[in-house]
């Protein structure tokens, strides 16, 4: 029987393990998010995140800036968070409107508030395995695969996908894990047999159902980052689900397995930022 990682149902478990240690510990904490124009998309995702901190008794405060926002106004707003005491995370909703520059953005956050652990400087701790804010999606997914009960020790582990925020730092887990990673991208030659090889399969691809039965070994765990929205309005993976369940050991669905567990570590992430204050 293939089993099904629920994601709603961990990130729940996380989040609520959150909320006991904040009630029981009484640590205080603030989340900053900054959302520059009105993508319906972003304000989705920072509603989102703001609901999640007031689950688990700690604080948000909103930045919502007009789309004509300046860089340099942006960059002063991360620079006066940086230095507010009050203040324990601060998050940029991505993507950014054209005209400012991503990592100029990023880099700005002091190292100690990144709890979307794409500075640098978090990026470079989790490369030499220091202790460090890790990008919540991968961070995620290791959650996803532990508390299912799979072990990574040993285990041929192909990510598919080397973004900064997915790919890279997933294969950087995985082998933190002591997995055997092989990573493959959009130039990878014989992707189907290299996938074939895969104890765990982890699919960050941004292209729709594209990852059928022919690339998963059987009993292999197949973790689908993907999202899309389909011509019917519903929601699908990079993996073909349906095509793929039967063959798999253990799959994550779309929706419901990868998407909730990114802001569980958000969670996570800031509170463990709260604690480097205390
Ligand atoms: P990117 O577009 O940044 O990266 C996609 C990667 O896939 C690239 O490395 C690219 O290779 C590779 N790729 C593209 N086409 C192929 C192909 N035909 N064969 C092999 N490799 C290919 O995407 P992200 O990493 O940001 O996101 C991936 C997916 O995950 C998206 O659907 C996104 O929406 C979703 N996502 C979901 C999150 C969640 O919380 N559930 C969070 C973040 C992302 P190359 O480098 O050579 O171009």
């Amino acid at each position: 029987m293939t089993k099904i990682i629920d994601g709603k149902a961990i990130s729940a478990q996380i989040k609520n393990e959150l909320k006991e240690e904040v009630a029981k510990s009484g640590l205080k904490a603030t989340l900053a998010v900054i959302q520059v124009g009105k993508d319906p998309a972003s304000s989705v995702y920072v509603g989102n995140k703001k609901k999640a901190c007031e689950y688990i008794g700690v604080g948000s405060a909103s930045y919502e800036l007009p789309e004509e926002t300046k860089q340099e106004e942006l960059l002063k707003l991360i620079d006066d968070l940086n230095a507010d005491d009050s203040i324990n995370g601060i998050l940029v909703q991505l993507p950014l409107p054209d005209y400012i520059d991503e990592k100029t953005v990023i880099n700005r956050i002091s190292p100690s508030k990144d709890v979307d652990g794409f500075h640098p400087e978090s990026v470079g701790n989790l490369c030499i395995g220091q202790e460090g804010f890790v990008s919540c999606t991968p961070a995620g997914i290791i959650e996803l695969i532990k508390r299912s009960g799979i072990s990574i020790e040993g285990k041929e582990c192909v990510v598919i996908g080397r973004s900064n925020i997915v790919g890279k730092p997933m294969a950087l887990l995985l082998l933190a894990n002591n997995g055997t990673v092989t990573v493959c991208h959009s130039r990878t030659k014989d992707l189907k047999e290299i996938c074939k090889r895969a104890d765990i399969l982890v699919v960050a691809i941004g292209r729709p159902r594209m990852i059928t039965a022919e690339y998963v070994k059987e009993g292999a765990t197949v973790i689908d980052v993907g999202i899309h929205r389909t011509d019917d309005g519903k929601l699908c993976g990079d993996v073909d689900f349906d095509n793929v369940k039967d063959i798999a050991g253990a799959i994550t669905p779309v929706p419901g397995g990868v998407g909730p567990m990114t802001i569980a570590m958000l969670m996570v992430n800031l509170i463990k930022a709260a604690k480097l204050v205390k």
